[in-house]
């Protein structure tokens, strides 16, 4: 049997990025999603993503972030209620100063399962800064992943990062 984890980073205040900024890398977008900013927001599409999977018949899980630049995560309120009424997976994206505080990380999970009105479970942290490994500590003679620890401590089950742009459930 083989899994696939299928999942999307929601990096994005709802506004999404700003117009200077997608005109900076104008070269990722076509054409039209260039000549349309002005009425539709590319970074804006769990709709879409909510349709393309329904006809296909999988559910994905999706991480918010709780801290957006510019931006309020409450914006994507509707959208959470959403995706969990219809059967997605809401996931924690957090933040990387959160990585290693127990209490930090533990904010953020109670304030999405606020919004979300659900318990969250899953994690991925937003830009793992971790050169390409997760960092290792010591602890006790045992050689545990402090940043893993610190998150079941808070209570997340499912941790998965993006590494070497890949993919891959931690657990
Ligand atoms: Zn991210």
């Amino acid at each position: 049997m083989q899994y696939i984890f299928l999942s999307h980073d929601v990096d994005w205040r709802k506004q999404g990025a700003s117009r200077e900024h997608i005109l900076k890398r104008k070269q990722r977008f076509d054409k039209v999603t260039i000549n349309n900013l002005g009425v539709r927001n590319p970074y804006y599409n769990i709709p879409d993503y909510m349709a393309i999977e329904d006809r296909y018949g999988v559910k994905s899980t999706f991480f918010f972030r709780t801290i957006y630049e510019d931006g309020d995560f409450s914006d994507y309120e509707d959208d959470i209620q959403a995706l969990i009424n219809g059967g997605w997976e809401i996931g924690l994206h957090s933040d990387p100063k959160s990585t290693n505080s127990l209490e930090k990380l533990a904010g953020e999970k109670k304030q999405l399962e606020l919004i979300a009105n659900h318990p969250i479970i899953a994690n991925r942290v937003h830009y793992h800064y971790t050169d390409g490994c997760i960092h290792i500590y010591l602890h006790e003679n045992q050689r545990i992943p402090n940043s893993y620890s610190i998150r079941e401590n808070v209570g997340f089950v499912q941790k998965s990062e993006k590494r070497y742009s890949n993919s891959y459930l931690a657990r």
